[in-house]
């Protein structure tokens, strides 16, 4: 037992590494990052698909769930996006530690809250997936209607728009959804699991 500020860690008997061998794959972060419309929500519910049918155990975080529960005390002013990010962070971490191939889509638009959720884990267990489309393709592909509020000034502090999206510096995957279709994503993507040992 570690005590820190009375608080007490109490470990566990069993190990991530024994819920991992259980599983016979390891727990990882497929984080994906990208403007609205880009395809991240897309592109992770066929992965999951994917991801399941290969017997791998997943669990999906997505914007707009997180932010009915979690965090639906949170808006999006600067401060408030970076305590959503933080937040699902936290709970990646925890799910990663379940053993669990998770999987988030958030905009997450801040390069330093993406490298302080990747500090929360080991090397290898935080994959940033890029996905790329510029602008115009999504306001043009526009699946909620949301940019269209944006032009109708009825949204403020839109990424992309009147709020700064930075791009991945060094991501590990970078998928652009306007040369590739979400079936040449997923495939890529299941392709790097498996080349780097993630999978069975
Ligand atoms: P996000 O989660 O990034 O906000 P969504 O996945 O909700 O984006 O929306 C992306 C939209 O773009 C969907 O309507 C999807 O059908 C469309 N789309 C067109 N081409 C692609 C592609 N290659 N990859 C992903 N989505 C695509």
């Amino acid at each position: 037992m570690v005590e820190e500020n009375h608080l007490t860690w109490h470990e566990g008997k069993v190990t991530k590494h024994d819920r991992e061998t259980l599983k016979k794959h390891k727990g990882a972060v497929l984080w994906f990052t990208g403007l609205s419309g880009s395809g991240k929500s897309t592109i992770s519910v066929e992965l999951e698909k994917v991801l399941h049918g290969l017997n791998v155990h997943t669990y999906r975080l997505d914007g707009d769930n997180v932010r009915h529960g979690l965090n639906r005390d949170l808006g999006f002013a600067d401060k408030d996006r970076v305590e959503n990010i933080r937040r699902i962070g936290e709970v990646s971490r925890l799910f990663v530690d379940a053993g669990i191939v998770t999987l988030t889509a958030f905009i997450s638009p801040f390069q330093r809250d993406r490298d302080m959720v990747r500090s929360l884990f080991q090397d290898g267990e935080f994959i940033e997936i890029y996905v790329k489309a510029s602008l115009e393709a999504c306001e043009a592909r526009d699946p909620k209607g949301l940019y269209k509020k944006v032009r109708n000034g009825e949204i403020s502090q839109f990424t992309g728009i009147d709020s700064p999206y930075e791009a991945p510096a060094s991501a590990e995957i970078v998928v652009d959804t306007e040369k590739q279709t979400v079936v040449e994503a997923v495939e890529m993507i299941v392709g790097y699991l498996k080349m780097n040992g993630y999978l069975a």
